[in-house]
């Protein structure tokens, strides 16, 4: 290690422990993020972790939708994003008046929104899930009922597969996952004939195709660690290698495409957690109405 890290690496210690500032990451962020951080997971998980922190300060590795996330489940503690431009497109592919639109033309449908969705669109919304509980809670609902799904239309379809429920889906998608092509696959598989082919829920159906098993990123670190192959293409996003290696380092991973990068994970980087701590900047809040409004929801989520 060099040394001017040595020296960032002990400042972001001294300040993280005069905050008593707890750091939760995404599986897709950049290694040296994941470890410094005092967890690393999914969605779900990191909310679970935030709900129960009694740390004072919670430093969100991950991107927008999450800060809110957490802030709504703890308006008791300080709530940092590193940096607000770490956004998800996704996301942000959806708008609050045209979802009132729809529920108008469907009146007496349910709405689930995806985690990956900003909190003012969770208000519209009757159920809240993430990719580990997606299927469950659309099982849920009751038969006859129409639902309608935002924003990941591909993440919808792959509910619809699962459950045989019909969705009205939002046409959004995360281009991250979109970047994994089919051809990407069967390159690696001709290559690696042995490897199990392990992709995310928000690929492409052709890809979706192609795959031993459709898994979230928790469920891909489950399989990798339980399974007795001892290769595995992986296709999402390609920082959750890192914790795979780290964990596994006996077998391999590859990844189905390296331009499967997630740019906006990507910008939590070592010196903005250190700037966050040092002014305790990007405080994220969201407001008293909304939270209010969207709580039971998420809680729900979490114990789905
Ligand atoms: Fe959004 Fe996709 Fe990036 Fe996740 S990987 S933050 S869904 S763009």
């Amino acid at each position: 290690m060099e040394n001017s890290d040595a020296a960032l690496l002990e400042k972001i210690q001294r300040l993280k422990k005069e905050r008593n500032a707890v750091f939760l990451a995404h599986n897709y962020e950049l290694g040296e993020i994941q470890d410094i951080a005092d967890f690393v997971g999914d969605c779900l998980e990191m909310c679970q972790e935030a709900a129960k922190t009694e740390a004072d300060v919670i430093v969100c590795c991950g991107v927008q939708f999450l800060a809110e996330t957490m802030a709504i489940l703890r308006p008791d503690k300080t709530v940092l994003l590193p940096d607000l431009n770490a956004d998800c497109p996704m996301a942000n592919m959806i708008t609050v008046s045209r979802l009132k639109e729809l529920k108008k033309e469907h009146p007496g449908a349910t709405v689930v929104a995806y985690i990956k969705s900003p909190a003012a669109v969770k208000v519209e919304a009757d159920i809240c899930c993430a990719t580990e509980n997606a299927i469950r809670i659309v099982e849920k609902i009751p038969a006859g009922k129409e639902i309608i799904f935002v924003p990941d239309q591909y993440m919808g379809s792959y509910v619809t597969a699962q459950t045989g429920r019909d969705m009205i889906l939002w046409p959004g998608y995360c281009n991250t996952h979109l970047r994994i092509q089919p051809r990407d696959i069967n390159r690696l598989k001709s290559q690696y004939p042995r490897a199990k082919v392990v992709v995310h829920p928000e690929c492409r159906p052709e890809v979706i195709a192609l795959a031993d098993a459709v898994l979230g990123t928790s469920g891909i670190v489950r399989f990798a660690r339980e399974s007795d192959a001892t290769e595995f293409i992986i296709g999402t996003e390609i920082g959750i290698l890192h914790r795979l290696r780290k964990e596994n380092p006996e077998k391999r991973f590859f990844a189905a495409s390296e331009d499967a990068v997630c740019h906006r994970m990507k910008m939590i980087r070592l010196e903005t957690i250190l700037w966050t701590l040092e002014n305790m900047t990007h405080p994220v809040k969201v407001p008293d109405r909304i939270a209010r409004k969207v709580r039971p929801c998420i809680e729900q989520m979490l114990e789905a």
